[in-house]
């Protein structure tokens, strides 16, 4: 299994257990940790309860904690769509990366691995592009990883995830549009929206622009965000 890559079995975590649903997402993490080591004793402290299925260092190298086959606790309070308990569905990949804040790109080297990873993890269990995500998009009120400088375009030039190009249009939304762009994220599969007022989705409107348009990262969402929705919508296969 996933032989025709280079994966270390030098680490591994107790932190699992059966996995209740068939693999149909895979969910990326950064460890915010400085180091490997430093990720590895948080995904493996029996006490923090927390693991990934794959974890890759700084250098490309890439090592397997939990068997694909258990679930991994990585995921969460989450949701996705009507569903629930995305540990049960998902593959949790963990990504050695200090965190959003320090403000730096992830390396080369990491992404390629990453990117290997995923092409065979999305072949063998038929996984859909609009079903590979950041831990922010299934939990947009607790999480902010992988963060603005996880390169999702890059990613969709190796056909994986769902991108489209930006439409700049600097216009504010009118209610109707804001409203309109509220159910395009709902179609799309975000969690938790609900009303229509930014108040109470701020934080799912700022998880979408984490992942689709960062520099509205913190800003109120406009035509810009509106057409992003429509474009994403256009090519969300599920
Ligand atoms: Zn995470």
């Amino acid at each position: 299994m996933l032989c025709q890559l280079n994966i270390s079995n030098r680490f591994k975590s107790l932190n699992f257990d059966e996995r209740k649903k068939k693999i149909s997402f895979i969910i990326y993490h950064y460890t915010e940790t400085s180091n490997l080591i430093e990720a590895v004793n948080l995904l493996t402290d029996k006490k923090r309860k927390v693991s990934s299925h794959f974890l890759i260092d700084t250098d490309g190298s890439i090592y397997n904690l939990v068997d694909i086959k258990k679930r991994a606790w990585h995921a969460g309070e989450s949701g996705w769509k009507n569903l629930q308990d995305i540990n049960s569905r998902s593959v949790g990949i963990e990504i050695v990366y200090p965190g959003e804040k320090k403000q730096m790109r992830y390396k080369t080297k990491q992404i390629k691995s990453l990117v290997e990873l995923t092409k065979v993890l999305k072949k063998k269990f038929k996984i859909l592009n609009s079903r590979i995500l950041g831990h922010s998009d299934i939990a947009p009120h607790r999480k902010i990883d992988p963060g603005i400088y996880f390169p999702w375009k890059k990613l969709n030039q190796n056909s994986i995830g769902l991108w489209a190009d930006d439409r700049i249009d600097e216009t504010n939304l009118d209610k109707n549009e804001f409203k309109n762009f509220l159910k395009n994220l709902e179609k799309l599969g975000y969690p938790y929206l609900k009303n229509n007022s930014l108040k109470f989705n701020a934080f799912v409107v700022n998880s979408f622009h984490r992942h689709h348009l960062t520099k509205r990262v913190g800003k109120k969402p406009n035509k810009s965000s509106l057409l992003k929705s429509i474009d994403l919508l256009k090519i969300n296969n599920s």
